[in-house]
């Protein structure tokens, strides 16, 4: 046995992942691959999805925030369904002989590894988006990695606590709390699967502000404009970026809470990132996505519970979608599908149209008024909830056996 393998056990703390398994986030990253190939060659047992001509697919792609969750999930089936090289820009724990990275590293080094093996062309650049360092470090990657020096998509997938404002110097958190008055609402406590009561406080106006700065349109724009200004971006080009809106149960905490805020700057940014865009025939987007598990979703109070009971309802009448799906169909049926561009009046993409049908929503209306403080959920899957996220950070596979030393810093 080397001196370099070390036990990684599932570590939560929180509901914050503190390991990744190596073996399992390439498990998780080859079976997100294979399942967008299925879904592209029209071989996949999940019958809800069309089948593409990659014909009409973008070839370069750069994910901002493309190690995890939605970003992740872009990257893989702008390769893998569309043939696309891609760039992935995200902020990554580095594996050390003794600590796992974050689950972000394996996953984009396995995806790489398999790119690569389809002749694809895939790098990472690991540092913060936010900096203007990491700005020059992916001008200079496009010019070299991708076909004529530029890029046909851009997609902005950060999800970030914190935010240095590159001129300034100065550091922004982001909170996650309501406006107005404070909101006390039943939430799902994870470690015990049971439900409690949470009060979410008031946001002051500077924290509010503060959350825009980090999770708004700001650092979007500064790209685009870097971007442009520098001519790495293709006739055409497109960029989106990711939004949420959800139920009004959940408004307090989200939509009408700091992190709504934040998202209502980073819609409005559209009007200024059209403008900007016009003389190249290019245009922005915002998607609105369905509630997922992932390592930013996770931490929001009361939305686990939310999407405990969200998930039950939709797998029951095969609605139920994984990042992979959502991106799936963004490519597939609103993006570059063969009935143009679909949005909704605002002009934005709707991805949360089967989470939001009325029939669904009342459904976890009607599940949300059985759960009692202090008692296990009940019509509700919060397992599916847990094993999906402990999935994404390589943990609960079956046959993988977590009792057996590995290498943090090698890639399965
Ligand atoms: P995630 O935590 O899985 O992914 C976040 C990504 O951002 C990771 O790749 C991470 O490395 C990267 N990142 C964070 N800080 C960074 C920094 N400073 N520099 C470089 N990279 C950085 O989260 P997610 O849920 O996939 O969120 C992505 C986007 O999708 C967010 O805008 C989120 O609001 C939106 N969204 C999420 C959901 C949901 O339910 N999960 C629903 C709708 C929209």
């Amino acid at each position: 046995m080397s001196e370099n393998k070390v036990v990684v056990q599932r570590k939560v703390i929180r509901n914050i992942a503190l390991t990744a398994h190596p073996v399992g986030c390439a498990r998780y990253t080859r079976d997100a691959i294979a399942r967008t190939r299925a879904l592209a060659a029209g071989t996949a047992s999940d019958t809800r999805y069309k089948q593409v001509a990659p014909a009409s697919f973008p070839k370069r792609v750069l994910v901002i925030g493309g190690s995890t969750g939605y970003g992740l999930s872009s990257r893989i089936v702008a390769a893998f369904a569309g043939g696309a090289d891609t760039i992935n820009i995200s902020f990554e724990r580095m594996p050390s002989e003794t600590k796992t990275a974050t689950p972000g590293w394996y996953s984009s080094h396995v995806f790489e590894k398999e790119a690569r093996a389809a002749g694809l062309k895939a790098v990472s650049i690991y540092g913060d988006a936010f900096s203007d360092e990491i700005k020059t470090q992916t001008v200079q990657a496009i010019k070299n990695t991708f076909t004529g020096g530029q890029v046909d998509l851009v997609i902005y997938s950060i999800a970030s606590p914190v935010r240095t404002d590159p001129k300034t110097g100065t550091v922004y958190q982001s909170v996650l709390k309501t406006l107005g008055e404070p909101y006390t609402s039943l939430s799902l406590d994870i470690p015990t699967r049971k439900i409690t009561s949470v009060t979410v406080p008031v946001a002051t106006e500077e924290q509010a502000a503060d959350t825009v700065k980090v999770m708004g349109g700001e650092d979007w724009m500064l790209w685009m404009e870097r971007l442009k200004a520098e001519g790495v971006l293709a006739s055409g080009v497109r960029t989106v970026a990711y939004s949420y809106i959800g139920p009004e149960k959940t408004f307090p905490i989200y939509r009408n809470g700091s992190i709504g805020k934040a998202k209502e700057h980073l819609e409005n940014t559209v009007g200024v990132l059209d403008p900007l865009l016009a003389d190249l025939k290019g245009k922005s987007y915002i998607s609105v996505n369905k509630a997922l598990v992932t390592r930013a979703s996770f931490v929001i109070p009361v939305v686990p519970l939310y999407m405990a009971l969200l998930y039950k309802v939709m797998k029951e009448r095969n609605l139920h979608e994984g990042c992979l799906e959502q991106a799936y169909r963004l490519f597939t049926e609103r993006l570059y599908g063969p009935e143009g561009i679909q949005t909704d009046e605002k002009g934005r993409i709707r991805l949360d149209d089967w989470e939001m049908k009325p029939e669904i929503q009342k459904a976890v209306d009607e599940a949300w008024t059985l759960q009692v403080e202090g008692e296990e959920v009940v019509a509700g899957d919060v397992e599916a909830c847990i094993q999906e996220y402990d999935s994404l950070h390589g943990f609960g596979y079956d046959d993988i056996d977590y009792n057996e030393p590995v290498d943090p810093q090698v890639i399965a």
